[in-house]
């Protein structure tokens, strides 16, 4: 495997790893198509940039060397920032569970209610029929009555 000069570091580390891409397995550096690849978002920079010009990220080995302190707060503050932003989203997964079972609370008492007012409507049917069966009765009987009556006389 040939390894060229580094052209951020200066170490003899640097290997090919693709069709004119490059690593540097000293600095890690990253070099595609002659410009040096931001580690942190993929933005290929001049390969004389001290910092990645989208992200600010630096990219010579000085500046990484320089910048490691305030590197390590900034990333902690962006885990803490995204462990919040985790915590907030299961909070708002929960929230919409929540919801959901209200929603189907609801609904379970809608149906409920719909099924007992079928019911009654089949009840109040039963008790109509029942109503004018038995006045169909008496009326039928008062018309026998009346036409014995009546084939007496
Ligand atoms: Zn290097
Ligand atoms: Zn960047």
């Amino acid at each position: 495997m040939p390894t060229y000069e580094c052209p951020i570091c200066s170490e003899e580390k640097l290997v090919e790893s693709g069709p004119s891409a490059y690593k540097c397995q000293h600095c890690r550096a990253s070099i595609l198509d002659g410009k040096l690849v931001c580690s942190a978002c993929g933005k290929q920079n001049p390969l004389e940039a001290a910092k990645c010009e989208t992200c600010q990220e630096p990219l010579t080995i000085f500046s990484r060397v320089v910048s490691r302190h305030s590197k390590s707060t900034r990333s902690w503050r962006l885990d803490q920032a995204r462990d919040q932003a985790n915590t907030l989203k299961a909070a708002e997964a929960d929230a919409s569970e929540v919801r959901m079972e209200v929603f189907l609370e609801i609904d379970r008492k809608r149906k409920t209610a719909e099924r007992e007012a079928a019911l009654m409507q089949e009840e109040a049917d039963r008790q109509l029929f029942h109503y004018v069966r038995i006045g169909l009765g008496i009326f039928l009987a008062i018309v026998a009555v009346a036409s014995l009556i009546i084939a007496l006389v």
